[in-house]
């Protein structure tokens, strides 16, 4: 079983116009709306998948009302606390040229009392339902407590010892810190950028990243994986190094294929799957997401077929 942490859910808009001008009235025939969060996207794809997933996190406000019914529509548990605030909207307006523009609110704060509450509920959670193999803990908090990651992942493993498989999706100062602090993650997955703003390099192409796949940031980290979209990705597992790539395709919507990623490598893991069938599996899902329209969602049928259309390389 798996179990994700949201902290900041998102009612998202995905908007498909032929052009969209700045200053100018852009007109959108056939929005897309759906529950986003990469926690909550990523617990879609393992769930599609077949693992048995719980996902936690916040709602706040009328939009958390109208998230909490999305989430009853879906194939995955939820607990979600209410707190106070307004949970965030997202909106990806998505025109022909593919050119990707988002409009991402704050959302509520996570307060250390809110946050420590999902921290229990965690540890309960997992301590009850004694299959649970991997918490994901995924996407960014509006919270004054640069530390907050940081500090779950030296209380889970305080309570829970070191047999469950924390996966960390994070960025900025809050990966920054979970890397430098004491207790690290099983797994981590920046994108290119994210990594690239992580180790201060400017790195633009795949090639540029395999030097740094041994930065002392990433030391004791199990397994890294650094996506390059389009590229597909590097992945650094208990010091072997892979080089994946991936086929061409036709994409509509490349929004949320990172946290569909994270959601095969949960799966993956949580089947117990080697790593090269674990990467296959995360890859696979990126690029069925990225066949989509919607967000954070994978199909069975496209995961398989490309699934075996996936190189992977020993570097
Ligand atoms: P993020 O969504 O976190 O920015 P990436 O853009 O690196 O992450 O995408 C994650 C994975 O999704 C990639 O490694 C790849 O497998 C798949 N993917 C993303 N964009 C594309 C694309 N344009 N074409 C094919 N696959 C893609």
């Amino acid at each position: 079983m798996i179990l994700t942490v949201t902290l900041n859910p998102s009612m998202d808009s995905i908007y498909f116009t032929d052009t969209f001008s700045i200053g100018a009235m852009n007109r959108c025939n056939n929005p897309v709306k759906a529950v986003g969060g990469k926690g909550i996207n990523a617990s879609r794809t393992a769930a599609i998948l077949g693992s048995r997933v719980q996902a936690i996190g916040v709602l706040a406000g009328e939009n958390g009302k109208l998230i909490q019914t999305h989430l009853e529509t879906e194939h995955f548990d939820s607990f979600f606390l209410t707190i106070p605030g307004e949970s965030r909207n997202a909106v990806t307006i998505m025109d022909q040229a593919k050119n990707q523009t988002e409009i991402v609110e704050l959302g509520p704060e996570i307060t250390d009392t809110t946050a420590k509450e999902i921290l229990q509920k965690i540890i309960t959670l997992t301590t009850s339902e004694k299959e649970v193999t991997t918490i994901a803990v995924c996407g960014s908090a509006n919270t004054k407590n640069e530390q907050l990651y940081k500090n779950y992942l030296e209380e889970i493993q305080a309570s829970l010892g070191n047999s469950i498989k924390v996966l960390t999706d994070l960025s900025g100062i809050q990966l920054k810190n979970v890397l430098t602090g004491p207790v690290k993650p099983y797994f981590i997955k920046p994108n290119i950028q994210e990594f690239s703003e992580l180790i201060g390099q400017p790195l633009k192409q795949k090639k540029d990243v395999i030097p740094y796949l041994s930065h002392e940031l990433l030391d004791n980290v199990p397994f890294v994986l650094i996506s390059c979209g389009s590229l597909g990705a590097l992945a650094r597992v208990n010091n072997q190094l892979f080089d994946i790539t991936i086929p061409q395709i036709e994409v509509v919507n490349p929004t949320g294929s990172g946290d569909a990623t994270v959601g095969g490598i949960a799966y993956g893991l949580d089947q117990h799957f080697s790593i090269e069938e674990t990467l296959r599996y995360a890859m696979a899902c990126g690029m069925s997401n990225a066949l989509e329209k919607k967000v954070g969602f994978v199909t069975m049928t496209n995961v398989l077929a490309l699934k075996n259309q996936i190189n992977i390389v020993k570097i």
